[in-house]
C-alpha cells in the first residue's frame, strides 16, 4: 500500500480501486484506509468472504497469525468458516471499509499514468489498479463432453446435499481430498473427490 500511497494523483478521482472483497481485497482496503487513501474495493460476490464463503459448512481453516491494517494481530490458528466470516464482518462494520458488492471487473484500460476500471456498475477512474481476484474466480474445466451439466459442480458448499448418491471428484490438490473426506463422512463410504452426481 506505501506503493501505491507514493503513486497518489489528485488528477484521479480514486487513488486505487481494489478488485475483489477475499482476505487480501479486505486487507488491502484496511491498508488503504490506514493509509488515507481514496479508494473503491469492488466485489463481483453479493457478500465478502471469497472462497473462505465457498467453503464446505462448518469447515475448520487453519491460519497462521497475521497482522492487519487497523485490526492488529489477527490471531486465529483454528477457526470455523462462519466464525472467520463473522469476525470479518464485524471488522468491516467497525472499521467502516466500504465494499461495492454485486459489481464485477471487467476489463482494465490504461489511460495515461492511471487506469479505467470497466465494471459492471460503469467506469472506475483510479491512479492504481490492485487485482486480489484470488484463483477461484474461473475454475479450471477439464475440456470434456458433459461438464457444463447441471450436475457438475465447481465448489462444495454442504457435503450432506450428496448424502447417499455416488459422487466423483476431480482433483488430487488439498481441497479434492478435503471434499472427498468431507462427502465420505455423509455417504456411507462412498468416497466422493469437484463433484458429479450420476
Ligand atoms: C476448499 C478450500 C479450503 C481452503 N482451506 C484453507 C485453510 O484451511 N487455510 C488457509 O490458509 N487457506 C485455505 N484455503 C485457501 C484460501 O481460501 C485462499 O488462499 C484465500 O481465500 C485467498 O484469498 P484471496 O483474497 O487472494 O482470494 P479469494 O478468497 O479467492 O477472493 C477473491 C475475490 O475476488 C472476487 N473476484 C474475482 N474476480 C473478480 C472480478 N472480475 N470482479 C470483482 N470481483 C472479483 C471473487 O469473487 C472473490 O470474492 C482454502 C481454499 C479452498 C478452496
Amino acid at each position: 500500500m506505501a506503493t501505491i500511497a507514493k503513486r497518489r494523483d489528485p488528477k484521479f478521482d480514486l487513488d486505487v480501486v481494489i478488485v475483489g472483497a477475499g482476505p487480501a481485497g479486505i486487507a488491502a482496503g484496511l491498508g488503504a484506509i490506514h493509509a488515507k487513501l481514496r479508494y473503491a474495493l469492488i466485489e463481483q460476490e453479493e457478500s465478502l468472504g471469497g472462497s473462505v464463503l465457498h467453503y464446505p459448512r462448518h469447515k475448520v481453516a487453519m491460519t497462521a497469525p497475521v497482522d492487519l491494517p487497523l485490526v492488529g494481530k489477527m490471531r486465529f490458528v483454528e477457526v470455523t468458516k462462519e466464525k472467520l466470516l463473522e469476525f470479518w464482518l464485524e471488522i468491516v462494520a467497525r472499521t467502516r471499509l466500504q465494499i461495492r458488492t454485486g459489481v464485477t471487473m471487467e476489463r482494465v484500460e490504461p489511460v495515461g499514468t492511471g487506469f479505467k476500471v470497466h465494471t459492471s456498475a460503469g467506469v472506475l477512474r483510479a491512479r492504481s489498479v490492485l487485482l486480489a481476484i484470488g484463483r477461484r474466480g474461473t475454475p479450471r474445466k477439464l475440456g470434456v463432453p458433459g461438464e457444463d451439466l447441471p450436475k457438475v459442480v465447481y465448489r462444495l458448499i454442504d457435503p450432506r446435499q450428496y448424502r447417499d448418491q455416488q459422487v466423483l471428484v476431480v482433483g488430487g490438490g488439498d481441497s479434492a481430498v478435503e471434499a472427498a473426506l468431507a462427502c465420505s463422512v455423509f455417504a456411507q463410504g462412498h468416497a466422493c473427490p469437484t463433484a458429479a452426481r450420476r
